[in-house]
C-alpha cells in the first residue's frame, strides 16, 4: 500500500493574487508533505485575476508542464464560469465555486464579502437568509467540485457569535444543497469553519476538501488545521476530496 498524502486543493500564484510562481508554490507545498494544486482566481470581478476565456486557456497552458493539480476559483456572481467552452472545462482537475458577493434585493450590485458595511436596515438574520438563497443557487447551477470557504461572510458580520449567524436550519440548507449537487465542503485554513457545521456536512454525506487558500510562502500547503478538523469530525483521510481519486464533475 502506498503512503497517503493530503492534497491542498486551493492555493494562489502570481497568475492571480498570490505571491509565488507555479514552481515556487509546488516546492513549498511538497516540502510540507502535501500535494499541490494551483487554484487561481478566474473571474472578471477580482482585481488580480484571469479575466477572459483566452486568459483561462493561457492559464491552463502555463500549468500543463508541471506536476500539479489544475484547479481554478470561480466567483458565483461573475459570468466567466458560464462562458467557458467544454475544451477548457475538461482540462481542469477540479473547479472551486466561491460566494464572494451576494445578491441584495433592490441593490444595483451584489454585496461583496470584502465590503466594510452592510446596507441600511439589513439585520444579520435577514442577510443570512439572502446568503443561503445564493448558496443554494450556486450549488444548483454552478458545475464545481468544491465550495470554497463555505463560511466566508461580509466583513461587518465576521465577529458576531456563530450562533447568531448560523442556525440549525441554515446549516441544514447549506449541507443539503451541497449533498444534492455532490459538491465538496472546503475546510479552509484561511476562513475557518466552525466544527458543528463541518460535522453536519460530514454526517450528511458531503465530501470534505482541504484548502489552505494560501497566497504566500507561509500559507500555501498549510492544511494542518483543516486536516485536524476533518479527522475530528470522523472523516477518513482517503475519503477527503482528491481530484485524482474522485474525479471532477466535468468528466464524471
Ligand atoms: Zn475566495
Ligand atoms: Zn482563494
Amino acid at each position: 500500500m502506498t503512503g497517503w498524502a493530503p492534497i491542498d486543493c486551493h492555493a494562489h500564484t502570481t497568475m492571480s493574487d498570490g505571491a509565488l510562481s507555479i514552481g515556487e508554490l509546488i516546492d513549498e507545498v511538497r516540502a510540507r508533505g502535501v500535494r499541490p494544486s494551483v487554484a487561481d482566481h478566474l473571474s472578471t470581478d477580482v482585481a488580480l485575476s484571469v479575466k477572459s476565456i483566452e486568459g483561462v486557456r493561457e492559464y491552463l497552458d502555463a500549468l500543463e508542464p508541471y506536476e500539479v493539480a489544475r484547479g481554478g476559483e470561480f466567483c458565483w456572481h461573475d459570468p466567466l464560469w458560464r462562458e467557458l467552452p467544454d475544451d477548457l472545462v475538461v482540462r481542469f482537475t477540479h473547479r472551486l465555486g466561491s460566494l464572494h458577493a451576494v445578491r441584495i434585493p433592490g441593490a444595483s450590485r451584489p454585496l461583496s464579502m470584502f465590503h466594510r458595511e452592510l446596507p441600511n436596515e439589513l439585520t444579520a438574520a435577514a442577510y443570512m437568509a439572502l446568503h443561503l438563497d445564493d448558496l443554494e443557487r450556486l450549488a444548483a447551477e454552478m458545475p464545481v467540485d468544491i465550495l470554497s470557504h463555505p463560511t466566508l461572510l461580509p466583513i461587518p458580520l465576521r465577529d458576531l457569535p456563530i450562533d447568531e449567524l448560523w442556525t440549525d436550519a441554515l446549516e441544514d440548507r447549506l449541507v443539503d444543497a451541497l449533498f444534492r449537487a455532490e459538491i465538496a465542503f472546503e475546510i479552509s485554513n484561511r476562513y475557518r469553519p466552525h466544527e458543528r457545521l463541518v460535522k453536519r456536512a460530514h454526517d450528511r454525506g458531503v465530501r470534505l476538501s482541504l484548502g489552505s487558500d494560501g497566497h504566500t510562502r507561509a500559507q500555501v500547503g498549510d492544511i494542518g488545521f483543516p486536516l485536524e478538523m476533518a479527522t475530528r469530525v470522523g472523516a477518513e483521510p482517503r475519503a477527503l476530496y482528491d481530484p485524482f481519486v474522485h474525479g471532477t464533475r466535468a468528466t464524471r
